[in-house]
């Protein structure tokens, strides 16, 4: 999971410190310690840390932190603050060309991920601003990027400019630019060519296809897995290409976070948007605060409510909060809910969004199984829709046949009945004080 050595670092010596009342210069320089080692060990480029502690202890030492009541969460919220800002404070939004099209173009190393996230960028602009892209398939030298660029095309159903792979990509461009004017779609992306190392002949390349496209951004595509690479690399393109912005994939694998944390510092240039899945909709917009929440321990509330927003119907969630609070719900419900939370993603990566995840110290080890949710929804929906609706009829020959019809155990359908049975209960309870405390429903 993204950041998770690095996040346990933190979190273990921002522990040291949360409810403290008194904090001493030694304290804080102890923790200065740690943090900086927590750091170097998730791959932060050197320099990049030595500032950062710096800035921290400058301001965690300041006066009104020191005599404050809650020093100790004074300077979590400073590292907070810091964390966010060497990510690049604000989040930076995308560049629209107020004379369309808007032009992207997606640049970098092979294999960073380019193809991938310039179908995953056309797709989500496509949705979030109601555009309509063409994408071009400039890379002739990747044995079937075109192609793949194409499958990806074809399953977002957007389309794709190409010439082959025996064109030249800066003719490919001029032409695939024409093409979008003459269909009037309004935002051009253009995957190019990687090279396994930066050489002279890519870059004159990406310099010209840069001046017939014109774009709007140019964004570099660099795989966070590649740490101190991806930062060296970002470095090098922007020399050349001076770049708009950075798109980080495969962050779902780069438990140090090293590169994420380097590159707005060292070049300048914020990471606009973040990869975490091989799958069309794992694309995120990158807010500097919320990672460095996510980061810390304090979750990350918002994105949590905007992949609820995106995918959950917001009509059937009401429906099923009425069902819940009448205590009619049924297995059926059950089954539609968990189809629901699953279609927002891995459950471990929503959980890593939820404030104080890991608390639940059991909760690492215990790593969501997905396997077991699958093994639920086969059980339910093996029954009848009147064992659905009135599991107490569920006997014991009734039980065997679920189970053989679910490829599981009658201990499964037992386990299962009784976790329903007891969120029943618990419903009833909660709904039983709700009732008692009618006035004053959040016990303040
Ligand atoms: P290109 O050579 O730069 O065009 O790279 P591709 O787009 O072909 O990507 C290389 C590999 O990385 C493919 O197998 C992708 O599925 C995979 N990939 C791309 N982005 C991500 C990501 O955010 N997370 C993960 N896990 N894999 C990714």
């Amino acid at each position: 999971m993204a950041f998770e050595s690095l996040s346990d670092r933190l979190q273990a010596t921002m522990k040291k410190i949360r409810g403290r009342g008194k904090v001493s210069e030694n304290d804080v320089k102890q923790m200065m310690r740690e943090i900086r080692l927590a750091l170097l060990e998730a791959d932060v480029n050197f320099k990049v840390v030595k500032t950062f502690i710096k800035k921290v202890q400058e301001r965690a030492v300041g006066q009104e932190i020191m005599k404050s009541l809650t020093p100790g969460q004074q300077i979590i919220k400073v590292v907070q603050e810091e964390l966010t800002e060497l990510m690049g404070g604000e989040q930076t939004k995308l560049n629209f060309s107020l004379k369309p099209p808007t032009v992207l173009l997606f640049v970098g190393l092979q294999g960073a991920g380019k193809t991938t996230s310039a179908a995953k960028l056309a797709n989500h602009i496509r949705k979030n601003n109601n555009k309509k892209p063409l994408m071009i398939a400039a890379d002739i030298y990747r044995p079937a990027a075109i192609k793949q660029l194409q499958t990806l095309g074809s399953q977002l159903n957007i389309p794709v400019f190409s010439l082959g792979d025996q064109v030249n990509p800066v003719d490919i461009v001029r032409q695939g630019m024409d093409q979008a004017r003459a269909d009037h779609n309004d935002l051009v992306i253009i995957d190019t060519a990687g090279r396994l190392h930066i050489d002279e002949g890519l870059m004159n390349e990406l310099e010209q296809i840069k001046e017939v496209s014109h774009p709007d951004e140019v964004f570099l595509v660099v795989d966070a897995m590649t740490g101190q690479d991806a930062v060296n690399v970002a470095r090098a393109f922007n020399d050349r290409l001076d770049i708009t912005g950075v798109i980080m994939t495969k962050l779902d694998g780069d438990t140090r976070g090293g590169a994420a944390l380097s590159i707005r510092s060292v070049t300048g240039k914020p990471i606009k948007f973040v990869g975490m899945g091989e799958k069309m909709d794992a694309l995120e917009p990158f807010h500097p605060d919320r990672m460095a929440s996510r980061i810390l321990g304090m979750g990350d509330v918002l994105s949590l409510i905007e992949k609820a927003q995106a995918t959950i119907d917001e009509e059937k969630a009401r429906d099923m909060q009425q069902k819940l609070l009448s205590v009619s719900f049924t297995l059926d419900d059950f089954l539609e809910q968990i189809g629901q939370v699953r279609t927002m993603g891995p459950l471990e990566d929503l959980l890593a969004m939820m404030p104080g995840a890991n608390k639940f110290k059991g909760m690492k080890n215990m790593q969501i199984d997905e396997k077991k949710i699958d093994q639920t929804e086969a059980i339910i929906r093996s029954m009848t829709s009147h064992e659905k609706t009135e599991p107490e009829i569920i006997n014991a020959s009734r039980k065997k046949r679920i189970a053989l019809g679910s490829g599981t155990s009658v201990a499964d359908v037992n386990r299962l009945l009784k976790q329903f049975k007891d969120m029943k209960k618990m419903m009833k309870q909660f709904m039983g004080k709700a009732k008692g405390k009618k006035r004053n429903p959040f016990n303040l």
